[in-house]
């Protein structure tokens, strides 16, 4: 059995719903659906789950919500059209939209999670009912039957383990395909609660996993994931096979096609994952998959830079010396609720590279202050512009002069590094330069490996 899912713009109008159904009835294995919520249409034009997220706002501040809701209902009504799809079979969609804002909410977080998971719950629905139209007997499972369980702030929760119990238990016919919605599961009072952003590819992998899938995938609107962001990088190759850590490196640092937290629920499971291109069905796409058996095709698989970090950069004489330095560095973070990325460090200094998105301005002058009262320090620099570039393969693990070739590359673009450093499992290597000269990293990097005489002898 195939776990198979549809992205945003794969469920955004009729047409796109009657190519994700085509997919679906190809497939005899193809039975178990999850849908997001209609994404774009064209450019310019706007997800319902943001269509969701002003209605709970307007909820919120008790305007009048009758247009959004109008609006929002319109985007199922012309799919449900589209097919010709009887009137009253769209009534519990509208009901369900109308009625969003009496419902029990404990507070505006759970509110705002509720109306947002609408999106992919009317979708799903709207789903059933079209299959069921066309002739192929389907039916909706909500996660609160299918036990999806999950704990965590609102809007951004986290499974837990019973709900793989829930569905091993649950009740399937052979004769009938299920459509469940992404995004969302039920905290243990039975409140609704969201992944983070983009998690219907989550829900995906814990279909996967629990109800023992072959493979899962994940249908989008690219045909392959490949090994670098096309917007940097002029025809990057696709990705043929990949493994989970590979992935899981790679989406560390930009690499968004597949939701990174789905790769967990499929790692437990060891379910490949295949991305796929909804309007190109015929793509193979891209397989993730487990690193037990992975065949290796190339040294590098992946180059990526992400540029949303931050560094502090401290110099003190003697500072290995020091008892617990770090230690009393790390406390001063904890109290400010700020996590750290990466530590790379030398004799007498220390760099400590933070998630810039997760500090305001005033918490980093906060933090600098302490250390500079505290450690009294020779250097103390805020490095608000510290990209980091990531090089992974499978490839690269127990091979010699992979760094070689990447500092080569990028000494040949005159772009200087501010971080080197290899992560123990051998599989990646990471650079840390400044924000404007992260992308031409990236490209000298790709051209080095994948353009290059060497290419060949990998
Ligand atoms: N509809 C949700 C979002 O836009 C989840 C998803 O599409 O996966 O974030």
């Amino acid at each position: 059995m195939k776990v198979v899912k549809f992205g945003g713009s794969s469920l955004a109008d009729g047409q796109s719903f009657q190519q994700a159904i085509k997919i679906i009835t190809a497939d005899p294995e193809r039975w178990v659906i999850v849908t997001s919520a209609p994404g774009k249409r064209h450019d310019g034009d706007t997800k319902v789950t943001d269509l969701l997220i002003e209605y709970a706002n307007q909820t919120l501040r008790h305007e009048d919500t009758s247009s959004i809701c109008q609006t929002i209902l319109q985007r199922y009504q012309a799919i449900a059209d589209y097919f010709g799809v009887e009137k009253s079979a769209l009534q519990p969609i509208e009901d369900a939209l109308v009625n969003l804002p009496n419902g029990d909410y404990p507070d505006k977080n759970y509110l705002m999670a509720a109306f947002k998971a609408h999106g992919e719950r009317l979708n799903a629905r709207l789903m059933a009912v079209v299959l069921n139209h066309l002739g192929y007997k389907s039916r909706f499972v909500d996660p609160s039957e299918a036990g999806i369980i999950v704990s965590g702030t609102p809007n951004n929760a986290t499974v837990l383990p019973i709900t793989y119990d829930n569905l091993a238990k649950l009740k399937i016919n052979d004769d009938e395909r299920l459509v469940f919605p992404g995004f969302f599961g039920f905290t243990p009072t039975k409140h609704i609660a969201t992944f983070s952003r983009g998690g219907s590819d989550i829900t995906g992998a814990i279909l996967a996993r629990g109800l023992k899938a072959r493979v899962y995938e994940n249908f989008t609107d690219v045909d392959a994931i490949f090994a670098a962001n096309p917007n940097v990088v002029k025809n990057p190759v696709p990705i043929k096979r990949m493994t989970y850590r590979e992935m899981r490196e790679l989406s560390y640092a930009g690499f968004s096609v597949f939701h990174d937290e789905a790769l967990i629920p499929a790692i437990e499971g060891q379910i490949p994952v295949n991305v796929r291109n909804t309007k190109n069905p015929s793509a193979p796409g891209t397989m993730i998959v487990p690193e037990n058996g992975f065949k290796i095709a190339s040294m590098v698989t992946g180059v990526t830079c992400a540029k949303h970090f931050a560094g502090l950069y401290l110099h003190k004489y003697l500072m290995n010396k020091e008892l617990g330095f770090s230690l009393q560095i790390l406390e001063i973070l904890k109290k400010y609720h700020v996590s750290y990325e990466h530590m790379p460090s030398g004799i007498d200094d220390i760099t400590i590279i933070f998630d810039r998105d997760q500090l305001t301005d005033v918490k980093v002058d906060r933090i600098c202050n302490e250390i500079q009262e505290k450690f009294d320090p020779d250097t103390l620099r805020w490095i608000d512009d510290y990209a980091i570039t990531m090089v992974v393969g499978e490839g690269m693990n127990h091979q010699v002069g992979v760094m070689a070739r990447i500092a080569h590359a990028v000494a040949k673009h005159h772009l200087s590094l501010t971080m080197v450093n290899q992560g123990a499992s051998q599989i990646s290597i990471m650079i840390g330069t400044k924000g404007e000269d992260a992308d031409e990293a990236v490209r000298a990097i790709y051209d080095e490996f994948f353009n290059s005489q060497e290419k060949e002898n990998d």
